[in-house]
């Protein structure tokens, strides 16, 4: 059934937009959260627009209970269910063990891991309702195996699996498959910081040899998304790099 109500967050920028993106062209009903980029936003809904695509765009700071809750409701009154939830938002943060501070931790805490807990806190009541519902959770290969000056970023995303695998346990009875997607290095702005000498490096570490793109990614979603028998997984999609 390609007609779902789909919500992705973060889905402004990179891989969210991508997302939003392939799933609206596949006949889903998508509505697109952001949070800052309002410009990239609405280029994303003219573009759906003019492809007479189903997406709307919606502000939230998914790292808030109340603009989270109201968002779940307008959704839910609007479209009566949530099918998908693509819990994508996040940030990234590079940063020297000692160097890291409790304003550090807080933030990157509430955006990556805290929204991933609240949003799917807000959706889930619906879905068991509907015995119906798919969750996937953007996570990274730093969950995985740890990344040097990323303890931060790498505790986040190790968590976010690890509420993958607990709520695939727990809601499963109800119809309710729950996956992690974790990326390797995936050309957005995240990683636009990173100088062309050290992307090289990276890739020679790939055994695939190339750097990935976010429609890897969404591809991968969309297969989730049309499974009936997969929960509780951590899917690398990373050219290998997990295993090199
Ligand atoms: P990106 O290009 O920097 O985009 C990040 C997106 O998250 C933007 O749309 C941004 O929206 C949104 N966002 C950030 N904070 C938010 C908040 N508080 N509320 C709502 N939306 C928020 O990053 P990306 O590379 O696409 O990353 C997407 C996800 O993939 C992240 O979870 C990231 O950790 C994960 N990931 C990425 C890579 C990689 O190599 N790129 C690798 C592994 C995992 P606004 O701009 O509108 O604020």
């Amino acid at each position: 059934m390609k007609n779902k109500i789909v919500l992705v967050t973060g889905a402004s920028r990179g891989i969210g937009r991508e997302i939003a993106y392939t799933l609206a062209k596949e006949g889903h009903t998508v509505i697109a959260n952001y949070n800052k980029s309002i410009d990239m936003a609405n280029s994303l809904k003219e573009i759906a627009n003019k492809e007479n695509l189903n997406l709307e765009i919606y502000q939230a700071d998914v790292s808030q209970r109340k603009e989270v809750s109201n968002m779940i409701n307008y959704i839910l009154n609007k479209y009566k269910k949530i099918d998908v939830l693509v819990n994508n938002a996040g940030i990234d943060q590079e940063k020297v063990f000692q160097d890291i501070t409790d304003e550090d931790w807080n933030k990157i805490i509430n955006v990556n891991l805290y929204s991933v807990f609240c949003v799917s806190q807000e959706v889930v009541p619906s879905m068991i309702h509907n015995k119906n519902g798919c969750i996937i959770n953007i996570s990274s290969i730093y969950g995985l195996t740890g990344g040097s000056c990323a303890a931060l970023y790498s505790a986040t995303k190790a968590g976010i699996d690890g509420i993958t695998k607990s709520l695939a346990k727990e809601l499963g009875p109800s119809n309710i498959r729950v996956n992690s997607i974790a990326p390797g290095y995936i050309d957005t702005d995240m990683n636009k910081h990173y100088s062309i000498e050290t992307v090289e490096n990276i890739k020679n570490e790939i055994p695939l040899n190339k750097i990935g793109k976010s429609h890897s990614i969404a591809n991968c979603v969309k297969w989730l998304i049309d499974d009936d028998y997969t929960t509780g997984q951590i899917i690398s999609v990373d050219g290998g790099w997990s295993i090199a």
